[in-house]
């Protein structure tokens, strides 16, 4: 039997590429392991598969008795469906431990580090298992995502030393560019339907029994959204009102470094709260964000009394 390696729902490029560097590397200890991912490809990931030369991985959305390994996450609500009746024999994360359960030891590896492919890059380094040059492209392309070129709060040392051995491995000269190209082809929002750009980067978060969703658009400047702007707040409160408490959207302008929050909420002072801001037609700007894990979550959670 096959075993999945898989990373979250709304797949990202970590969580992707995650799910074909670690079944590379399953492979090279004799395991029949295959990647998937839980939904279509996003433009940024296209970009980097169709550079480094890779297929889309295979699209599993149920897990039922399939055995899996777990790349980018551990939550439950971020799995395919059905993951009582399936096995999970490892997970390689970077995000807090969620409530992912086994009945039996498994390979359990998460630093806390910026992204899933500076985890992986460790654990070929320890197990001296040479890195395939493609491979190796996609882990460096996951890397400068998943840290904003570094900049993200959630880069650590790790991962730049990770992309450094990385882009040398896959003969890439300049990781500026690379992420040049994956920030234009990610933010390029033209005619796309609203609810793609809504689930391009969203999750749902249990904060004290309220049901809160917050997504993310990271753009190269904040006016690529103005054409959509008034739709995506009309898109956030239909979706508020579909059962959750909140419904965050942050447009994120990676060279200000600054998020527009767009809020939609039963309890918008709570929000103000939050990031201690005022709120002006629904919407705050909030300098310095630009981490969802970091930097949005942990004031919402203790927003919430978590
Ligand atoms: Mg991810
Ligand atoms: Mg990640
Ligand atoms: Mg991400």
């Amino acid at each position: 039997m096959s075993v999945y390696v898989i990373g979250h729902k709304s797949p990202d490029t970590d969580s992707v590429t995650s799910a074909i560097a670690f079944a590379a590397f399953q492979k090279g200890q004799g395991v029949d392991a295959v990647p998937a991912m839980q939904g279509e490809l996003n433009p940024e990931t296209k970009l980097v598969l169709d550079r480094f030369g890779f297929a889309a991985p295979e699209i599993i959305t149920d897990a039922a008795g399939k055995q899996l390994m777990l790349v980018d996450f551990s939550d439950i609500a971020q799995a395919p469906a059905n993951m009582n009746s399936a096995e999970v024999l490892a997970v390689v994360d970077h995000h807090k431990i969620g409530d992912v359960t086994t009945n039996s030891p498994i390979f359990f590896y998460a630093k806390p580090v910026g992204c899933t492919g500076t985890v992986l890059h460790e654990i070929y380094k320890s197990n001296n298992v040479a890195i395939d040059k493609k491979v190796a492209g996609i882990m460096t392309a996951a890397i400068l995502s998943d840290t904003v070129n570094f900049k993200s709060p959630t880069c650590t040392p790790a991962d730049k030393a990770a992309v450094k051995d990385l882009a040398a491995i896959a003969g890439i000269a300049d990781t500026d560019g690379l992420f040049m190209d994956m920030l234009k082809a990610k933010s390029a929002i033209d005619g796309l339907p609203i609810n793609d750009l809504l689930n391009r980067d969203y999750k749902d978060f249990d904060m004290n029994g309220k049901k809160v969703g917050i997504g993310q658009l990271e753009l190269a400047t904040l006016d690529q959204a103005a054409g959509v702007r008034a739709d995506l707040v009309k898109a956030i409160e239909e979706l508020r009102a579909s059962g959750r408490h909140t419904v965050l959207f942050m447009l994120t302008d990676v060279v200000k470094e600054g998020t527009e929050l767009l809020v939609a909420s039963e309890d918008p002072s709570l929000i103000e709260k939050a990031f201690n801001a005022k709120l002006t037609d629904g919407a705050m700007w909030v300098p310095g964000m630009m981490s969802r894990k970091k930097q949005t979550v942990p004031p919402m959670q203790k927003a919430f009394g978590c």
